[in-house]
């Protein structure tokens, strides 16, 4: 077995299997984009990409066995993040189809629903959409204005748009093939709101024509994704029956009696939201597959190309200059921690959702998790996949290889499925609250009265890497010169979570003040959003370091733990230097011992270095799929 194999083990984690499944099938589908089609057969073509992946299994695997799936969360997720690797509007196309628009009638329906469409989606005999967005409101999805009227006289919803901005916008599959949608729209019934509730609403007939009262219309041309059709939905007084509500959570009777057994509003609408975090866990996965990809390319381009020639009379090989080390090394390590804690990430979700007890708490932290990582790993593929393009100069923005186009895909993933900002708000939320059951819900002046007495504890909540972790802080050298020693472990998890407690407590004590007069609550929040949003960055970096080290503690004595180890120093010492000043400031870090981090990280680059193609063929993206023309020459 050679290193590369030892890291691709440790990094493909649990499903592992699928993984290698995908990489030997899928690679023969040849999925690969291709930039010269229209919009129009762009889309077409990853539908019938789709029809290639419904024998894989991996669709079915999203489906509990009762609804006619395989029940295979782990595989579901991890095989929707493998098509990152070939064509991005196919994984979107997929997890649209499949994770979104399957996903709201499996978990947010009942067995009637799951008999009357799951097998038909699996199979693409019934082809969905998820809409929820409108024009006028996208991250506040409370205020959705769609609504939903039941008629008892009927025993019918009436789903109408009532305003120009509640037209449903950007749904993917609504532009082109969506034959149904899950729709989710303000519930009524006698006269009394509800709600946001979700209804499967058919949109177009077979032919492919609107059906009477519901408009389509095309977003155009995007900034990428060119074969994802988004689209837009007017619904005119559209009737659908009373089977039609999504009732899971909340029903409606003949006689349009409401009932449901969580009697607040908002809380109900976020229980329901919460069943649906799979979606973020898969966008998440996928941009941190894409990113591998364009660091694959960029590192493979970096060990070919050589510019200036050095005093020896050969020209210099770009990955031996230090910025260029500086530029990819730190984001190959970045890579593999944010793997290891996506993968820890994709074995919980799988864990809860295969159950059928309901565990409130780790459901919440789940929620938060996959939140605040979609959120860190979108952001870290933005940057990497541009650092990329640049790092191979003018060939770089060929669009023959590739990295223009995974850019542009990718470039909406910090949006979509909840925008960056939002959600790293919500995780920190969820930390402050100590995940107290009455907050969920609650707008930000509601939730400053939650603000929990001690944050501490959620800090010392670790990750499955609990006791490894303890024994790490416990082995810290003791006062002396290696007290300082940043290339010690415990040292380096003692950094990352001081910050993260220091940053919750102090953000905690803001919030605290404001809940004794509520009406600067919102003032007060607002004014703390910054350090709001620090506090699920200071977390989320904890958590991937955790990961990583106990990724590190799996793999076996030997040379392959030993790269890795270093991987990991470079991690955590680059965290450390891109919040040099937070620690100066926090007087964390003297300045001797901050010039001190980046020597340290220099010389972890220099002995990296060697290894930059062992570290690259880690992320086993086969060779036939990077599809980047100058890696042939
Ligand atoms: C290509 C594409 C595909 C999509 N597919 C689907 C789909 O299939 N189904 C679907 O339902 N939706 C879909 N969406 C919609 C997507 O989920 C929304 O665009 C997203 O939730 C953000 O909403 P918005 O666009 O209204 O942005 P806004 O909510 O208007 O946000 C704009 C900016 O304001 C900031 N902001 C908003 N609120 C706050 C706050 N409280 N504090 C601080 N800053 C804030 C955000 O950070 C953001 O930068 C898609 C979008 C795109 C572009």
């Amino acid at each position: 077995m050679t290193l590369a194999d030892e890291l691709r083990i440790v990094l493909d984690g649990q499903w592992r299997h699928v993984r290698e499944q995908s990489r030997k099938e899928l690679a023969t589908f040849g999925l690969l984009a291709d930039p010269s089609l229209s919009l129009d057969e762009a889309c077409d073509r990853a539908l019938d990409q789709m029809k290639k992946l419904v024998p894989t299994g991996i669709p079915a695997a999203g489906f509990r066995k009762e609804q006619g799936g395989t029940g295979d969360v782990g595989m579901s997720v991890t095989g929707i993040e493998m098509l990152a690797q070939f064509d991005l509007s196919l994984m979107v196309k997929a997890g649209v189809q499949w994770g979104l628009f399957g996903g709201a009638i499996a978990n947010l329906g009942t067995q009637r629903h799951h008999d009357a469409y799951i097998t038909d989606l699996i199979n693409l005999d019934l082809l969905g959409c998820f809409a929820m967005t409108e024009t006028g409101h996208g991250s506040d999805v409370q205020s959705l204005e769609t609504t939903a009227t039941y008629d008892p006289g009927t025993q019918e919803f009436v789903i109408n748009s009532p305003t120009p901005s509640s037209r449903k916008d950007y749904i993917g599959g609504a532009a082109r093939h969506a034959t149904s949608a899950t729709v989710f729209a303000q519930l009524s019934t006698g006269g009394e709101g509800h709600g946001v509730h979700c209804f499967v609403v058919p949109i177009r007939g077979k032919h492919g024509k609107d059906l009477p009262g519901v408009t389509t219309s095309s977003c155009g041309h995007k900034g990428g994704l060119r074969g994802v059709d988004n689209g837009r939905i007017m619904f005119d007084n559209v009737r659908v029956p009373r089977e039609a509500l999504l009732n899971k959570y909340a029903d409606v009777a003949e006689d349009g009696t409401y009932s449901s057994p969580i009697d607040n509003v908002n809380r109900r609408f976020f229980t329901m939201l919460g069943t649906l975090v799979r979606g973020r866990v898969s966008v998440g996965g996928s941009a941190g597959a894409a990113a591998q990809v364009a660091l694959s390319i960029a590192t493979r381009y970096a060990l070919k190309r050589r510019q200036f020639e050095a005093p020896d009379g050969k020209e210099v090989l770009l990955m031996d200059y230090r910025m260029h080390q500086r530029r990819l090394l730190p984001l190959i390590a970045r890579s593999y921690g944010l793997q290891f804690a996506q993968n820890e990430l994709v074995s919980t979700l799988d864990r809860l959702q295969s159950s059928d007890d309901i565990d409130e708490h780790a459901q919440r932290e789940l929620e938060g998790r996959a939140a605040g990582l979609k959120s860190v790993i979108t952001a870290h593929a933005t940057r990497a996949i541009q650092e990329c393009r640049e790092a191979c100069g003018g060939a770089g923005y060929l669009t023959e290889n590739r990295l223009t186009t995974l850019k542009e895909d990718t470039d909406v993933f910090t949006t979509f499925e909840g925008d960056n900002h939002v959600l790293l708000q919500l995780l920190a939320k969820e930390l402050l609250t100590a995940y107290a059951d009455e907050v969920r819900g609650l707008d930000p002046v509601g939730m400053v009265q939650f603000v929990a007495s001690t944050v501490a504890d959620v800090v010392k909540e670790r990750t499955a890497a609990q006791q490894l972790i303890q024994r790490l802080l416990d082995a810290r050298p003791g006062s002396g010169e290696s007290e300082h020693d940043l290339l010690d472990r415990g040292n380096q998890i003692s950094l990352f979570e001081e910050r993260e407690q220091h940053v919750l407590e102090t953000v905690a004590r803001r919030l605290r003040r404001a809940s004794e007069d509520k009406s600067k609550a919102f003032d007060v929040f607002n004014a703390a959003q910054d350090h709001v949003i620090l506090a699920g960055q200071a977390h989320i970096d904890r958590v991937v370091l955790e990961a990583f080290v106990a990724a590190v503690d799996r793999i076996p004595e030997g040379e392959a733990k030993t790269l890795l180890d270093d991987l990991c120093d470079l991690y955590a010492l680059s965290v450390i230097e891109e919040n040099k000043a937070w620690f100066m400031e926090h007087k964390r870090l003297s300045t001797e011992r901050a010039k001190a981090v980046t020597s340290e990280l220099n010389q972890l680059l220099a002995k990296l270095r060697p290894h930059a193609l062992t570290l690259i063929e880690g992320f086993a993206v086969p060779e036939q799929t990077l599809g980047a023309v100058m890696l042939e020459y």
